[in-house]
């Protein structure tokens, strides 16, 4: 069941995200400094929206920077690092990282072709992102590819398992070197039978990896049981154990002055249960 439409709303999820992190940037909840370049409409999220993006964000990134400082070395491969986002959307976090002079040896964004196109033609237009990537890059609006030494945007439907064999070819990934993969708000846009083969193929494909899903999951129901048990030793934190307990406390004070707040009810509801919800307000 892959019309058309479907599709099409699949990846709208996508417009809906970065113009959430938009809403958090004006507010002043996290720092983005390219996100602005993917939102055509700006909008302005509900405090509630914000604080659970920024939750996300912040959780992520203090995973990011564990995996990234860790100064694991071995003799043949040094500390070199890769990430590969799985259904990236617009997400900028590379950009960000090169910023912060903490960009692995190899980022790797997936996703439909019709989003590759889209952020490829916008890493095209504007120089702030062509300078990140090296003048030397190829970038093709058509194919939806931008191919970098170090930053490689490709388009594949997830669910094609052989098509991710060819992926790990054409982006000159190395699955023998630490991994970090990203699966922020993607596996439940797919069937149970989908996600389970790519959690399966990530598994069977790198020897050293952390997977990082973040998702609106109930621990409890079929999709969140899988996912569960898919990941080998696995942990699952709800978003309400990530916020009060994983953020720093500096940090969410900062946040917590930012707008006026009153949803604290519906806040522990939403974070315990796992988020239903944010990924495509
Ligand atoms: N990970 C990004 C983030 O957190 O900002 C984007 C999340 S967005 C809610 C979901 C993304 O997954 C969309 O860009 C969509 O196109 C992509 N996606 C969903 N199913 C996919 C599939 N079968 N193959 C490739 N990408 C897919």
């Amino acid at each position: 069941a892959d019309s058309q439409s479907n599709r099409a709303a699949v990846q709208a999820t996508n417009d809906d995200a970065s113009a959430s992190k938009l809403s958090c940037v004006k507010k002043g909840y996290m720092q983005d400094d390219y996100i602005h370049l993917f939102v055509r409409k700006p909008v302005r999220r509900s405090p509630i929206i914000n604080r659970g993006y920024f939750a996300r964000w912040a959780a992520l990134r203090k995973l990011l920077y564990q995996f990234l400082d860790c100064e694991r070395h071995t003799e043949e491969k040094g500390t070199k690092k890769q990430i590969l986002s799985l259904g990236a959307g617009f997400d900028t976090m590379y950009f960000q990282l090169q910023d912060e002079g903490k960009a692995p040896d190899l980022y790797v964004e997936l996703d439909f072709k019709e989003v590759t196109s889209k952020k490829a033609a916008i890493i095209e237009t504007y120089g702030q992102l062509r300078e990140k990537i090296g003048t030397t890059a190829y970038i093709s609006r058509e194919k939806g590819e931008v191919i970098s030494e170090h930053y490689k945007l490709l388009p594949v439907d997830l669910r094609d398992i052989p098509k991710l064999d060819d992926i790990i070819s054409l982006a000159n990934i190395d699955p023998s070197l630490p991994t970090f993969i990203i699966a922020e708000c993607v596996l439940i846009y797919l069937a149970p039978e989908s996600s389970q083969s790519i959690v399966g193929w990530t598994s069977k494909t790198f020897s050293t990896a952390i997977f990082f899903l973040y998702e609106q999951i109930h621990p409890d129901d079929a999709f969140g049981l899988q996912m569960i048990r898919n990941l080998e030793r696995a942990t699952a934190w709800d978003m309400l154990k990530v916020y009060s307990s994983f953020i720093e406390a500096q940090e969410r004070r900062r946040i917590e002055r930012l707008e006026i707040f009153d949803e604290f009810e519906e806040w522990h509801m939403m974070q315990a249960t796992l988020l239903r919800g944010l990924c495509n307000q």
